[in-house]
């Protein structure tokens, strides 16, 4: 299939770009062929698409419905008996809801953690966006729990429909809710079956000291010891690490997400050490998390709020840069993810966005990635391109009016 797009401003310049069968085929001043699948930016910006690397996606019927509170009354008395209440569909159109989510807001690849993984991964598939999803793993060190889990978890890889686009990863929850035996079990079918591990790592001291007192080690080296640092990992959060964590991280193959938003409201008490970890060349993502602790997907904030945090606290307004969070965002550190490109050039992915150039925040455009970092949000995205595919025209995305009347109900019954 092709798609060609005319009179975009890449980099500066009037661009014609051809794509097909989901690639950039060409780019030119101007392209003509045969196709009649023809859009015409009329000067709009062409840049690559966000993509968000750390999300619950199906937790967005949560928003707004516990804020302000400490994590643990936050988790027991919120999220945990209303995620008691979400069954298999409400997963599905929960997803449904983020994905469109991130589609009005530019995003079209999370790497996601949550339950129900096959009623996520059909979403997102249905939604055409790209993503990593795989079996949600905890024990709660209840070892009568864990028979079920290894055979739940089998289960899903072998019944759900993979692809190179919509790919399998094991999330892991954490150190704190899975048993050594599970985690090692997990590097293992890791190794194996030779999946990518996601899994929340040293968000906050308490975890630290928790992993202390039961091991004898920080978070870091639990991890070494089994064996999980030997698998392509993503961990998420990642700020209570000292510089022996981060030495260690270096040596392997391991990918940090920052997740400054919820950080922040969380209150975990500590920032993300972006200098440290850039100077280990360790790669990083940028992610949202969920809307319950966010509250929203927008990319676009959440560069803003990665770059202001490190200057803040590092008192030095040359650290992290628009260019250097924008690279970021868009996944240039993101080779465990092979189906994602961060660039618009012949041969990657079409995976793009068109912004408005009449929109107010992008104006005037003496600096765009400046605009695109500090100034505008979400809403500046006209056009977005996952695939080759049009996924929103004029901010037009299919499907929306049933998402939300889905989402009003859900919502309303879960929080009950
Ligand atoms: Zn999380």
């Amino acid at each position: 299939m092709h798609l060609l797009i005319k009179n975009c401003i890449l980099n500066g310049q009037m661009r014609d770009i051809l794509i097909k069968d989901g690639l950039i085929s060409k780019i030119d001043k101007s392209i003509n062929t045969n196709t009649e699948n023809i859009l015409d930016a009329k000067g709009n910006y062409i840049i690559p698409s966000l993509k968000n690397g750390h999300t619950h996606a199906a937790m967005s019927p949560l928003r707004g419905f516990g804020d302000d509170m400490k994590l643990q009354p936050w988790l027991e008395e919120k999220i945990w008996p209303a995620e008691s209440k979400i069954t298999s569909t409400d997963v599905y159109w929960g997803t449904r809801f983020a994905a469109l989510e991130m589609i009005k807001s530019g995003t079209t690849f999370c790497n996601d953690m949550y339950f129900h993984f096959p009623a996520a991964q059909k979403a997102f598939i249905d939604a055409g966006i790209k993503s990593a999803a795989g079996p949600a793993l905890f024990d709660f060190f209840d070892t009568g729990k864990v028979e079920e889990m290894k055979k739940n978890c089998l289960n899903e890889i072998e019944n759900t429909q993979i692809s190179g686009t919509n790919s399998l990863i094991l999330a892991a929850h954490s150190i704190y809710t899975l048993s050594f035996e599970s985690l090692k079990w997990i590097a293992e079918l890791a190794g194996t079956k030779n999946i990518p591990v996601h899994i929340h790592l040293s968000e906050t001291e308490l975890e630290v000291k928790e992993c202390i007192a039961r091991y004898g080690v920080r978070p870091a080296m639990l991890l070494e010891q089994t064996g999980l640092l030997e698998t392509e990992i993503v961990t998420a959060h990642s700020v209570w690490m000292d510089d022996n964590e981060l030495d260690l991280l270096a040596r392997y193959n391991v990918t940090v997400t920052y997740n400054p938003s919820s950080n922040m409201k969380l209150a975990v008490g500590k920032v993300f050490p972006y200098r440290e970890i850039k100077e280990r060349n360790i790669k990083i993502l940028l992610g949202t998390d969920s809307c319950a602790s966010n509250n929203n997907l927008d990319m676009f904030e959440e560069m803003k709020f990665a770059s202001l945090l490190q200057k803040h606290q590092n008192n030095n307004p040359e650290l992290l840069t628009a260019m250097e969070i924008f690279d970021i965002a868009a996944g240039s550190e993101a080779s465990v993810f092979p189906q994602i490109s961060s660039q618009i050039k012949v041969g990657a992915y079409a995976d793009c966005l068109l912004l408005n150039k009449e929109n107010l925040d992008l104006i005037p455009s003496n600096n765009l990635v400046s605009n695109i970092v500090y100034s505008a949000n979400g809403n500046c995205v006209d056009t977005v391109i996952c695939r080759g595919k049009l996924l929103m025209e004029n901010r037009v995305v299919k499907d929306e009016e049933e998402i939300l009347n889905q989402i009003r109900s859900i919502s309303k019954r879960v929080t009950m």
